[in-house]
């Protein structure tokens, strides 16, 4: 491991500070739970040289209900999104993603703001909030900027953030708040895997006409960053909520994925996992929809 300046900071205007102060000369990097930077650190022959631990920034912790919405700050780490009573109530889908991933030791120290940061394309944290149309704030030197969570990747571990820059919370728009939507993980173990696919879906119900409103559709690992399936979403709308239809969007949603084969799975398999995920995704919105009528 190559030595660096290590800077633990209090709240986010301090690490905005020291990411301003360091990054026109050095190579900074936010280290937040660390489960995915610490192996850089430790082989990447391009680590950096200067590190800003936010893992203690009060400011960035809380899970909160604001006049935007759901507010949830970037190092909440997965394991208290698992047990956050507000998300159980609302988005069980997102404790339900926060508990796939890694392992016990992997939840309490990796944070949601980290998972999105890391922009790989399987992350289990992306797809429910990108179904729930989530909305990233940015801290910076002049201020926050808000960005779409669907506009925040840009590629394979590539987002908009500059490098003085922090993601600072996730917001759940108030539109959205209590959305039916049921996340799934395909894996080749039920543990401490990545997925090979994995799929949200979110939708409200009209129940005199018994439609689909406002169908939302977020895919993992099927594409070089988390998509949204828009035709499969247009399919939806207005449409009557049957099985056959869930299905059918299950079908376009395939044409909506771009997957690649790799020593995984085949780009085929994948994009068979994409019909069932999507499908089986819509029927667990719909349940829980029904539950909560
Ligand atoms: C054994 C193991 C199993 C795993 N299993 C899974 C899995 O099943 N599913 C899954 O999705 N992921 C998995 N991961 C990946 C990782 O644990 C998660 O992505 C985790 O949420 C990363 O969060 P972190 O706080 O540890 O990030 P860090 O390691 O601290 O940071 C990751 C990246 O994000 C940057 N960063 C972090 N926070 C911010 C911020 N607020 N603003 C700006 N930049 C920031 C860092 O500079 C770094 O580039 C696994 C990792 C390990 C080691």
């Amino acid at each position: 491991m190559r030595t660096f300046e290590f800077f633990a900071v209090k709240d986010s205007h301090d690490a905005v500070a020291v990411l301003a102060k360091h990054s026109v000369s050095s190579k900074v990097r936010v280290i937040a739970g660390g489960t995915d930077l610490l192996a850089e650190l430790k082989f990447s022959p391009q680590s950096p040289n200067v590190v800003v631990d936010i893992s203690r920034a009060e400011d960035l912790k809380s899970i909160t209900l604001t006049d935007d919405g759901l507010s949830i700050g970037a190092v909440v780490t997965h394991s208290q999104i698992m047990q956050s009573p507000i998300i159980r109530e609302m988005f069980p889908a997102l404790a339900n993603a926060a508990h796939v991933i890694g392992a016990v030791q992997t939840r309490n120290l990796g944070t949601l703001g980290g998972n999105l940061v890391t922009a790989v394309p399987s992350m289990d944290g992306g797809p429910t909030l990108m179904a729930l149309e989530a909305i990233i704030s940015i801290a910076g030197p002049d201020g926050r900027r808000q960005v779409p969570l669907n506009e925040f990747f840009v590629g394979p571990r590539k987002t908009v953030l500059k490098a003085d820059e922090l993601l600072a919370e996730i917001i759940i728009p108030r539109r959205n708040l209590g959305k039916p939507t049921h996340f799934l993980k395909f894996g080749l173990r039920k543990g401490q895997a990545l997925a090979l696919v994995n799929a949200a879906a979110s939708f409200w119900v009209d129940w005199e006409k018994h439609t689909f409103v406002a169908p939302r559709i977020a895919l993992g690992a099927v594409a070089p960053k988390v998509i949204r399936a828009l035709q499969a979403e247009a399919y939806l709308e207005g449409r009557e909520i049957t099985p056959e239809a869930m299905a059918e969007a299950g079908r376009i949603a395939i044409g909506d994925a771009k997957p690649i084969s790799d020593f995984r799975a085949s780009a085929g398999y994948r994009r068979n996992l994409v019909g069932v995920l999507t499908k089986r995704a819509l029927e667990g919105a719909y349940a829980l929809a029904q539950a909560k009528r």
